[in-house]
């Protein structure tokens, strides 16, 4: 009795060549078979020109890093594993012991924290600087500044900071500016041309923009990704390089989710941002609120620097803070989240679902830097794809629960 396992695996039949469709295939690999040696030992895993390993890429991954390399004006782009894993692969490609590295006070909290843990173990120094004050950043730029991160709006309390001059005070240094957009999505802005510095000074831009691809590329809440874009070859290879060595893979399927996903990502974007501002401005009217961040709203933190950058009609995606009035305890604030019905409690942001965390501001600023001056709760609030009067019912009455 012959075993069919060999004829089941080098079976003869080949679908015929030249499938199309709209949505590009999904191809999943580990190994990929070379037509010889000779192409074996000329594999080329650095310019996309062929393949050589499922880490490196396949036509798959290819196809979503040109597509968020185009979403975000950049030349370059590289996939990993989450948007923390593309924090993590700039700094472990960029900076060595001795190095320093500058952080937003503001900043996404895990970026501060691997800075706090393991480049501090291998002896790479960080300080936060005050993002809404240039000359504050200026101060800390020195000889071992070695890269310095940019965010906007801050993650939580929203306020948006002066980036092109901020970018800019790096760039007269020479030295290298990553900038999570993952807020701005690639739509709000380009990372890589934040305009003037001030009125004396060219364009000024990030030279890295990486993106949390989990949040709105993938507008589910069901995959973890993120994206490292950039224009310049040089550190395009160097990142790329990192990446290898690291091993930083990503699956065909969750690529594919983010494919499919990226066609309607400028409309869920629209949405998301017109029903949070609608959600925002009424709150604002609420009396137990005492300020509502939102980079959009007039009179929120930076809203000027907003305007600037992303114009009179621009856009801000579907997220905000409210300070509650500081009559109310943490715990009440507490039990208004639970109160709310359709905001659901939880982590992340950019799916359907609206969400809502507290936060304990204080405990996550630098005290030396006093950038968090309220004395109220926060709560931030993700606005999902609901409609927006279902959503303004349940601030309601979480609201009047509240008193
Ligand atoms: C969510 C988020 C990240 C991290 O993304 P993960 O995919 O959850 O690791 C990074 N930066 C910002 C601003 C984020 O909101």
């Amino acid at each position: 009795m012959t075993l069919k396992s060999t004829d089941l695996i080098h079976h003869p039949y080949k679908p015929p060549a030249g499938f199309d469709s709209p949505q590009p295939g999904v191809y999943k690999a580990s190994t990929i078979i070379f037509p010889n040696v000779a192409a074996l030992r000329a594999r080329d895993w650095k310019h996309k020109t062929g393949y050589t390993y499922g880490l490196h890429g396949t036509p798959t991954t290819f196809a979503l890093e040109e597509r968020i390399a185009t979403l975000e004006g950049a030349k370059h782009c590289l996939l990993v594993p989450s948007g923390l894993a593309a924090i993590a692969c700039v700094d472990f490609s960029l900076l060595s012991s001795g190095d320093e590295v500058l952080l937003p006070d503001n900043a996404y909290g895990p970026n501060r924290t691997l800075a706090e843990n393991e480049l501090r173990q291998w002896g790479i120094t960080h300080q936060r600087y005050d993002p809404m004050d240039p000359a504050d950043l200026e101060r800390r730029l020195g000889p071992r500044t070695r890269l310095v991160w940019l965010e906007a709006p801050g993650s939580v309390t929203m306020e948006f900071p002066p980036l092109a001059h901020l970018a800019h005070l790096c760039r007269q240094r020479g030295i290298t500016t990553a900038l999570d957009n993952t807020w701005g999505a690639g739509l709000a802005f380009n990372g890589f041309d934040l305009g003037r510095g001030d009125r004396f000074t060219p364009t000024s831009g990030a030279d890295i923009v990486v993106q949390a691809l989990t949040k709105y590329p993938s507008g589910g809440g069901d995959v973890l990704m993120g994206s490292i874009a950039t224009r310049d070859e040089a550190l395009h290879v160097r990142l790329k390089f990192t990446h290898m060595r690291i091993g930083f893979g990503v699956g065909g399927n969750d690529v594919e989710a983010v494919l499919r996903s990226l066609a309607s990502l400028p409309l869920r974007y629209q949405a998301h941002d017109a029903a949070a501002r609608s959600l925002a401005r009424w709150l604002q009217q609420q009396p137990q609120v005492a300020q509502v961040l939102h980079p959009a709203l007039e009179g929120s933190p930076g809203h000027e620097h907003w305007r600037a950058l992303c114009g009179d009609d621009g856009q801000a995606a579907g997220l905000f803070s409210v300070v509650f009035h500081e009559r109310y305890s943490p715990a009440q604030v507490d039990a208004f989240c639970d109160a709310l019905q359709l905001f659901r409690i939880g982590y992340s942001w950019g799916g359907p679902v609206s969400l809502v965390v507290p936060y304990d501001l204080p405990s996550m600023r630098s005290a030396e830097l006093g950038t968090w001056k309220h004395r109220g709760v926060l709560a931030r609030f993700s606005v999902g794809l609901e409609h927006a009067a279902d959503l303004q019912a349940d601030l309601e009455q979480a609201l009047a629960a509240l008193g």
